[in-house]
């Protein structure tokens, strides 16, 4: 039940946050990122990776590798969105693309919130800048305010689609292991880049390195 609720309260926050501060992409909406981007990675590297190896299936790597080339095609069509960027040329028109593969990262990220609640709390704390950044996108946009609206609110429903789907259907449970791999694959590269995006200039930079330290300890008491 958390699994479903507790995605679209993050993109709810997120979006009364870009409401409220209307924000540039500034400072510290970079440090929530990066942020979250650090506490992704470690519930995936301290809880859900070690899970998945123990299930002893043979080639699960493969699996893990697969989800990440996969999400390596999704952002050719998302720009980047789901890592907190937005390359995206606004023209106006509803970008389909960009939405599409928004909305199978989102579903596919999903699959195993519902029985495994750490990684529920880190793709909650994944979720909560990047509906702040698609919510300023949008307001910034030529869009109209119903296209803007559809979007956000399809938007957030994927990810609770996502868990719904996996209590649903059997094939996602006899694949449980090889699913969740998969997810471990896709997590891996969407964290991974956000924390190698946040220090593109290599500058040190001491808040940077403190949420994301925070962001690891947190996880790890977690
Ligand atoms: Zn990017
Ligand atoms: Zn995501």
């Amino acid at each position: 039940m958390l699994a479903i609720i507790l995605p679209i309260i993050a993109v709810i926050i997120g979006f009364t946050i870009a409401l409220i501060f209307k924000p540039v992409v500034n400072n510290s909406i970079k440090l929530l990122l990066s942020f979250s981007g650090a506490f992704l990675l470690s519930v995936i590297i301290f809880e859900f990776l070690p899970e998945v190896y123990n299930e002893n299936t043979t080639n699960i790597g493969i699996y893990i590798m697969a989800g990440l080339l996969v999400q390596i095609l999704l952002e050719f069509g998302s720009k980047g969105a789901e890592h907190g960027h937005m390359h995206h040329q606004d023209q106006g028109s509803f970008p389909f693309l960009l939405f599409v593969s928004l909305c199978l990262h989102s579903i596919i990220e999903g699959f195993p919130i519902a029985d495994n609640q750490d990684l529920l709390y880190g793709v909650i704390i994944h979720k909560i800048p990047i509906a702040i950044i698609i919510s300023a996108f949008l307001f910034n946009s030529k869009m109209s305010n119903i296209k803007s609206g559809i979007f956000l609110v399809l938007f957030g429903l994927m990810t609770p689609i996502g868990a719904f789907l996996k209590s649903q259907l059997i094939f996602l449970q006899e694949y449980s292991t090889y699913v969740n791999a998969f997810v471990v694959g896709v997590l891996l590269h969407v964290s991974t880049t956000i924390l190698f995006e946040s220090s593109k200039d290599h500058q040190f930079n001491a808040s940077k390195f403190t949420v994301i330290l925070l962001g690891i300890i947190i996880a790890y008491f977690l």
